[in-house]
């Protein structure tokens, strides 16, 4: 199976579950059932042409990119540890720049409250840019093809469930959607904003 694939089907299998969950989660409740379906429908054009964008990227790279077969784990876990951190400094960056928030990033903060289907919800040039970032990672730690699979299957659990509440790791990013353009919880793991001192001061009690 080709990257591109097995990336889509990840992405689109675990949306599907989680739209199953709020369904069955809304059972009793219509009206918030079909507010439900409209924020699915409202993202789902958007994320449909960006995930078209990368599976046609993924599929030229999968013809072009010669991966080490050196079977690595430490790459592996590098690599990992590199995209949590580049993707939390690019989003850390797209936030204090207002012409990069208006143009490229904003998109994905239409979203007030985020759903599985809306964690790729982004402009053209936001989903170029974290597929870029991603790609780049997973070329320069030369992670062994095998080891690539494990790797999406990684950053699609950890991007699509950070969007879906009532997933409890969805709290720390849920605040980043909820406060508007906020300045704080860049990452999808506190341990990073932790280390880069930008995490969600915690409301302290009056
Ligand atoms: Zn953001
Ligand atoms: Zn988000």
């Amino acid at each position: 199976m080709e990257f591109a694939t097995w990336n889509a089907l990840l992405f689109w299998g675990l949306v599907g579950a989680c739209f199953a969950h709020e369904m069955w989660r809304t059972r009793d409740n219509p009206t918030k059932r079909s507010m439900i379906c409209a924020a699915y429908r409202k993202a789902f054009p958007v994320v449909l042409r960006n995930q078209h964008i990368v599976f046609g990227i993924f599929s030229i790279l999968h013809r072009v990119l010669e991966p080490s077969y050196s079977y690595q784990w430490f790459r592996f876990g590098l690599a990992g540890s590199c995209l949590a951190v580049s993707s939390t400094v690019l989003h850390e960056f797209v936030h204090s720049t207002p012409w990069l928030y208006a143009n490229v990033h904003k998109v994905h903060h239409e979203f007030v409250t985020p759903n599985a289907l809306a964690s790729e919800y982004n402009s053209v040039a936001d989903t170029l840019m974290n597929f870029i970032n991603t790609a780049m990672v997973i070329y320069i730690a030369q992670i062994p093809r095998e080891l690539v699979y494990m790797f999406l299957a990684f950053t699609n659990f950890s991007v699509v469930l950070s969007h879906h509440p009532p997933w409890p790791g969805s709290k720390h990013h849920l605040v980043h959607h909820t406060k508007g353009k906020v300045n704080f919880n860049f990452s999808l793991t506190p341990l990073v904003d932790d280390i880069m001192g930008t995490r969600a001061p915690t409301p302290t009690v009056a």
